[in-house]
């Protein structure tokens, strides 16, 4: 085989309830220069310390249907009462330049992108979902937070439940355990993706 070879970007969709360890693992994944990590918009109210543009690109209702109306996403979800959604652009822009890509997002938006109609996308798709050691954890660490009332917590841990059935629809699971320990998957993971033969092409 000739050394003449290149590959588009990869797709990382990653998944996880509420309080997995998620949102630390990302933000480890961020400082990844190879990674560009898609910045989604909700209609979430930021909180406290989350900067527009960085955290998420923070949305009115109406703003977000227009860009709903417009075919900006690649996909968008309810989650807990709020809308959130993936833009399209940058996404497709970056793997088309052979950049790897990092979105996180719920099951429900990583389902929607596994049954695109888009074949590069699914293609170019490598879903991980990182599965918290169980419910009691979860609880705590969502109360170590602290960013949410009891009641959202309920709510959180309600959506919890229901998504760690999901696991099986995604290609990798990674049981949570330190933040060091899960990058450290991750990053295997995101190492034997760059090798897969069939993202390869051949000039
Ligand atoms: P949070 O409000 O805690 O930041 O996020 C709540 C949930 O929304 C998380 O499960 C997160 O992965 C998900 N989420 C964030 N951005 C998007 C998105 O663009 N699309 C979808 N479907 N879910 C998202």
């Amino acid at each position: 085989m000739s050394k003449q070879v290149s590959r588009h970007g990869i797709l990382f969709v990653i998944s996880a309830p509420s309080g997995a360890g998620k949102t630390t693992l990302v933000e480890a994944l961020r400082q990844t220069s190879s990674l560009f990590y898609s910045v989604s918009c909700t209609t979430r109210a930021p909180r406290s310390g989350e900067i527009d543009g960085e955290d998420y690109q923070f949305l009115s209702d109406k703003d977000f249907r227009a860009r709903v109306e417009a075919g900006d996403f690649l996909e968008h979800a309810q989650v807990h009462g709020d809308y959130y959604g993936t833009l399209r652009m940058p996404v497709l822009t970056n793997l088309n330049s052979g950049v790897d890509v990092l979105i996180d997002i719920d099951t429900q938006g990583a389902t929607a992108i596994r049954n695109c109609d888009d074949p590069f996308i699914r293609k170019a798709l490598s879903d991980i979902f990182i599965m918290p050691p169980d419910l009691e954890e979860l609880r705590r660490r969502l109360l170590q937070r602290g960013t949410e009332t009891a009641q959202q917590i309920e709510l959180r841990l309600a959506t919890a439940a229901r998504e760690m059935e999901l696991w099986r629809g995604y290609r990798y699971t990674i049981i949570s355990g330190s933040v060091e320990e899960d990058l450290q998957k991750f990053r295997h993971i995101m190492e034997a993706e760059s090798y897969l033969s069939r993202r390869l092409i051949q000039k």
